[in-house]
């Protein structure tokens, strides 16, 4: 094992207009819910935000902020608030830690941006089931509370091969959307403005897949830890133009740090894949515990999660519904599986971490033998960390580096 050292993290210069994209959107958001001069919809990360931005609505992500709540390490304080009120330990940690904030009357928005003092009171909430059951509950809390309709599209979950009538299934319940968002918004729907924003949308998604592709260059310019940040513009400003003007930014970048041959971790002694939700809360420790090590985790099943290949804007509905569908979290083990092979491949890794996330069994691939048949196909070792994205009770700091650690002596016998 490497002697511990302190790791110097390579700051990736485009980030400073990330963040002023990042509080653009935050003080539109704001300044609509004050006036009441927009219509604001809230919508699932993987939910149907083109047709939302189609129909004129600015877009609040609660799961954005329910990363933010565990980044800033507020979470874990708020959960017990909604378990107070029925909502368990043991269901999603951004439901319950973004639930309580909004029951103490806090938010993490006020620290980053000063004169926010809430989140946007919606006009309409939308979810789409691709990804779990929970966001489903979680909006009709909202929904309850703020006493706004609550739409949703039911996707077809363990899916192993999209088919005709899964796309069928899920275009139809899109274009269902359509009549009560017309009323809510006040706005008549316009298919040119769909095709408009779906091909901004692919846009983005095209460059967001290049960027995390640069990863399986050797050294990789990036690392899964830096992704979680820089995805911020793919969640929520999908579909315009600042974020296909970012991505272009952040390229460019990276392209120049691989000319010049930058790795983000020097010196790049193994290769990691990471599986799985991030630990919000532990983000750093964990970029450091791997750098220290001269191990890059570099790419991830999470990040490219915005990543919608599928998007056509000649045909709007069928493709979204295909793209929405063909997310890895929505497919069987088998497809999965082949998948993170694919990947493995790609980015030439010489092992995967699996986070087992104790509250989102959703996102948490290792339960059912995943990676003892992965390792037996491709000889790849993996190691399986238990924690959660956000609840930090449930992280072991000292079990995860006693284990990271060994697994990277592992690594280094073999
Ligand atoms: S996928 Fe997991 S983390 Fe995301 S909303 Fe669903 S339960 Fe929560």
């Amino acid at each position: 094992m490497a002697e511990e050292k302190k790791v110097a993290r390579k700051k990736i210069e485009a980030t400073v207009q990330m963040n002023r994209y990042m509080s653009d959107y935050f003080y539109e958001l704001n300044e609509a819910d004050k006036s009441r001069s927009r219509k604001i919809a809230w919508c699932t990360s993987v939910g149907p935000a083109e047709i939302l931005r189609a129909m004129g609505f600015l877009i609040h992500f609660p799961e954005n902020h329910g990363a933010m709540l565990g980044a800033t390490r507020m979470a874990t304080d708020m959960i017990p608030v909604a378990n107070a009120s029925g909502y368990s330990p043991e269901i999603c940690s951004y439901l319950t830690a973004d639930v309580g904030a909004y029951m103490k009357g806090i938010t993490p928005l006020s620290r980053a941006y000063p004169g926010i003092d809430r989140v946007p009171r919606p006009d309409v909430l939308v979810y789409n089931t691709n990804q779990c059951r929970d966001v489903q509950d979680w909006f009709a809390w909202y929904a309850a509370e703020f006493k706004v309709p609550l739409l949703g599209i039911h996707t077809h979950r363990g899916v192993k091969d999209v088919g005709d009538d899964h796309v069928a299934s899920i275009a139809s319940q899109m274009k269902a959307l359509i009549p009560p968002l017309e009323a809510i918004s006040g706005n008549k729907f316009d298919i040119d403005k769909l095709n408009h924003v779906l091909a901004l949308s692919k846009e983005c998604s095209g460059l967001w897949k290049k960027v995390l592709d640069t990863a399986s260059a050797k050294p990789s310019p990036l690392t899964f830890f830096d992704g979680t940040i820089h995805m911020g513009p793919a969640v929520v400003l999908r579909g315009t133009q600042t974020a296909v003007d970012y991505y272009k930014q952040l390229l460019a970048e990276l392209e120049t740090r691989i000319h010049d041959r930058v790795a983000a971790v020097e010196p790049e002694r193994f290769r990691l894949y990471w599986d799985g939700m991030p630990m919000w809360g532990r983000l750093r420790d964990h970029s450091e515990l791997f750098s220290r090590a001269g191990v890059n985790v570099l790419a991830s099943t999470y990040c490219n999660s915005w990543i919608f290949s599928a998007f056509d804007p000649e045909d709007p509905f069928n493709s979204m519904a295909r793209a929405y569908t063909e997310l890895f979290i929505v497919r069987a083990d088998d497809a999965k599986e082949d998948y993170i092979r694919r990947m493995i491949e790609f980015f030439k890794v010489d092992g995967i971490i699996y986070h087992d996330a104790k509250t989102c069994p959703n996102n948490s691939n290792c339960r059912y033998g995943m990676p003892q048949r992965l390792e037996a196909l491709t000889g790849i070792p993996s190691l399986t960390i238990n924690g959660d994205l956000n609840d930090l009770r449930l992280v072991s700091d000292e079990q995860t580096k006693t284990n990271v650690e060994a697994f990277i002596e592992q690594l280094e016998e073999r």
